[in-house]
């Protein structure tokens, strides 16, 4: 048997459900704050991703998966979405346009992990970047989207912290200033670390197995090292949070790994019990720098990325109930040959008219219809009897009331119609009593008498 690559995931069924509703919920709310969907390539030519200078981070020397295609250009499966919308932005001369470029993504990434629950080698990513605009009006709403998409979700426990690198020169002398002070316990640091001191010395305080460690909670922290601008500028931000109501913690510890991340970083972690130490769900910052180092002219930017493995894997932790549609409107039954195609035809009729219909396709008994029409957790369910088509009728069921009307073929869309959106059958089963209220089928002479062409009657059709 051919298995799935490790670190790779099937996602189907209600699981599928709920990725989809997490994903339409991301595009309406992206809608409203007039972000425009990007994408760009899975897989970019690796210099994009291995800049050679800077800093080291683990993305860029241990997780990417890297590749030669057969025309021997070295490519690299995207490990993040940032770099492939800056190298779109530049490329695409986006920088000429009316600034700032808001976009956001949605999409699978690739990192050479030790795959463990919430950590894949394939998983998804939902971003935002704003491009050219560097008011710190931007950074608070950049985190207000990640914040309101989860509180939107129901994720109630949930915990921002934010911090500020502050600008260049703040950043230097806090790198300095770490350097400094890690250098003479070097060998009390892990082999990463040690690695990381010259390289990435801010890496440090994120690491993972030195977590515990007293020299790391003892460390310098970055606001000591802001200059009066840039804590000026952390203060606006943060004030701007306090409008939105969204709640912060500032934690000097949050340094982000990235090297081009500058003034505002945040990470929004999941207070969940039982979610390890998988339990970052977005995080983000400034990146003043990265379109400069990419080839393009200098640009502020701000963006945050959310892994949607690990949103819904809180969802389900908390058993958040989503409103995800279950089931099926109208199950469509049939027995022979002419039954079937009229399935098939009034299927199609009214899948395009709006609802969920389905009906059968591996020949089964009509009373193990009636049980797939259950298992489908079909609302209503309709038998097609040659009998009844030949009178243009169609005997509906509803299956909670389990009651059954025979009904006109041509009110069959107002039938569901009314019943399924207003939640209550208000006709019951008495389906004259439905015809005579929703028959609008006009035979030529007006209902009111009127037959004026501007009859203005309201209850037919026929002007
Ligand atoms: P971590 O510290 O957990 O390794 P990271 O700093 O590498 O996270 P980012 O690069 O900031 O993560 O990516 C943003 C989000 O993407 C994370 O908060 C997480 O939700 C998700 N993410 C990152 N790596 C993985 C992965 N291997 N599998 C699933 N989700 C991931
Ligand atoms: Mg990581």
């Amino acid at each position: 048997m051919i298995s799935k690559p490790k670190g790779t995931r099937d996602i189907y069924g209600r699981e599928a459900k709920i990725w989809k509703y997490v994903e339409e919920l991301i595009d309406a709310t992206m809608d409203k704050y007039n972000y425009t969907y990007m994408r760009t390539p899975v897989f970019e030519e690796s210099e994009l991703y291995h800049r050679g200078v800077g800093e080291s981070t683990d993305i860029v020397t241990k997780e990417t998966y890297d590749f030669m295609d057969r025309g021997e250009r070295h490519m690299t499966l995207r490990p993040e979405g940032t770099a492939g919308v800056v190298r779109s932005f530049i490329e695409n001369k986006m920088y000429g346009d009316n600034l700032p470029i808001k976009v956001y993504y949605n999409g699978p990434m690739y990192r050479y992990e030790r795959p463990q629950a919430g950590r894949y080698r394939e998983f998804t990513q939902f971003g935002v970047e704003v491009l050219g605009s560097n008011d710190p009006m931007v950074d608070a709403e950049v985190i207000s989207i990640a914040v309101n998409i989860y509180s939107m979700l129901g994720l109630e426990n949930i915990k921002v912290n934010i911090n500020s690198l502050g600008d260049t020169e703040s950043r230097d002398r806090y790198r300095e200033a770490l350097i400094n002070y890690f250098k003479p316990h070097i060998n009390e640091l892990c082999s990463d670390c040690q690695e990381r001191l010259l390289k990435n010395p801010l890496r440090i305080l994120d690491c993972k197995v030195d977590a515990d460690n007293e020299l790391l909670i003892n460390a310098p922290t970055t606001i000591d090292y802001l200059n009066e601008e840039s804590k000026k500028r952390f203060e606006d931000v943060c004030s701007y949070l306090d409008i939105l109501s969204i709640k912060y913690e500032v934690n000097p510890k949050i340094v982000r790994g990235l090297d081009y991340y500058n003034h505002t970083v945040f990470e929004v972690e999941a207070d969940i019990e039982g979610f390890g130490s998988q339990n970052v769900i977005g995080a983000g910052g400034r990146y003043n720098g990265l379109v400069n180092q990419i080839g393009g002219p200098e640009t502020a930017c701000m963006g945050f990325a959310t892994g949607l493995d690990r949103l819904v894997l809180a969802l389900e932790k908390e058993e958040i109930k989503l409103p995800i549609n279950e089931g099926t409107d109208l199950f469509l039954m049939y027995v022979n040959e002419d039954e079937k195609k009229y399935a098939l035809y009034l299927a199609q009729e009214l899948r395009m008219a709006g609802f969920i219909v389905d009906t059968e396709y591996t020949g089964r008994s009509l009373k193990a219809q009636f049980k797939q029409a259950d298992r489908l957790n079909s609302r209503f369910s309709a038998v097609l009897n040659s009998e009844d088509l030949d009178n243009n009728e169609i005997k509906i069921k509803n299956n909670k009331t389990k009651k059954e009307a025979v009904i006109s073929l041509d009110t069959l869309i107002y039938y569901l119609d009314e019943n399924l959106n207003a939640g209550e059958n208000e006709f019951g089963d008495d389906a004259d009593k439905f015809l005579r209220e929703h028959d609008k089928s006009c035979d030529g002479d007006c209902c009111c008498g009127d037959n004026d062409d501007d009859c203005s009657c309201g209850n037919c059709h026929c002007h």
